[in-house]
């Protein structure tokens, strides 16, 4: 679904990754942990397509496409949809308005989503404006599984979300990485920051890696990355190349 190679990264002038390999087949979902500062949002940035980030070298190949220069509207009407960590508030637009936006012409389903995601009486109200930090995720969420991509980015889930919430996020986002009853050989796959390893409670992982200094340097089991994180510190992560 997603292959990524050698891809270089500038932010203004500095050059915040340097070099990134990652490969994400059909159906799989990877963790990416990493210190703070380390570039993990910059990666999703990137694949997602935004201006700040500039490529000088490498590419991004989606779904057998190469995406590298892509604007990103075209990169979600592909299928990639993220989810931010630190969201925008947009005054003047309704959460119902952009929902009805990016649904596709399924504007029936918006409630039945909105329910499940405990947003049904935020419809009206501007996006994220005065929203607490759990709403704010539960609407960003909203919006994923209102646009249905197949290729869903998340960073850190758990930020800034009391333990309710988390487990309401959790599962939400292990529901938008269901496989879609309705088409078939549809899969959904996964990318997915985390600092603290919560969300790994509500997903399957298949794969972890660690980001370090705008290099990806371990890849492996998520829970026994995360273990090895906790015992002994991302310094660890150095040394190895497997887990
Ligand atoms: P992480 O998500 O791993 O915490 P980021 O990708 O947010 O790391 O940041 C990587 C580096 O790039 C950091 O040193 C950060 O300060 C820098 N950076 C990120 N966004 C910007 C920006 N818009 N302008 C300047 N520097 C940035
Ligand atoms: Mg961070
Ligand atoms: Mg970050």
């Amino acid at each position: 679904m997603l292959k990524i190679e050698n891809l270089k990264v500038k932010i203004g002038d500095r050059e915040v990754l340097h070099g990134i390999d990652l490969q994400i087949n059909d159906g799989e979902t990877h963790v990416l942990m990493g210190p703070n500062g380390s570039g993990k949002s910059t990666l999703l940035m990137t694949i997602m397509g935004f201006g700040n980030y500039e490529i000088t070298d490498g590419r991004i190949i989606y779904n057998g496409r190469d995406i590298t220069h892509m604007p990103i509207h075209d990169r979600a009407k592909m299928g990639i949809g993220m989810l931010f960590q630190r969201p925008p508030t947009i005054s003047g637009l309704k959460l119902g308005k952009l929902l009805s936006a990016v649904s596709g012409g399924k504007t029936g389903d918006i409630p039945a989503f909105a329910r499940t995601v405990n947003m049904e009486n935020f419809l009206e109200r501007d996006i994220n404006k005065g929203f607490s930090g759990g709403e704010i995720k539960r609407s960003e969420v909203l919006q994923l599984m209102v646009q249905r991509p197949d290729f869903v980015m998340i960073d850190e889930p758990e930020s800034g979300v009391d333990l309710e919430n988390i487990a309401l996020m959790g599962n939400s986002i292990a529901q938008l990485l269901q496989k879609d009853q309705h088409i078939v050989n549809r899969q959904k796959s996964g990318l997915i920051i985390t600092h603290t390893g919560h969300i790994l409670n509500y997903i399957e992982a298949d794969f972890g890696h660690v980001m370090i200094d705008g290099q990806i340097r371990c890849h492996g089991n998520p829970r026994e990355i995360l273990s090895v994180i906790k015992e002994k510190g991302y310094k660890e992560c150095l040394a190895c190349q497997q887990i």
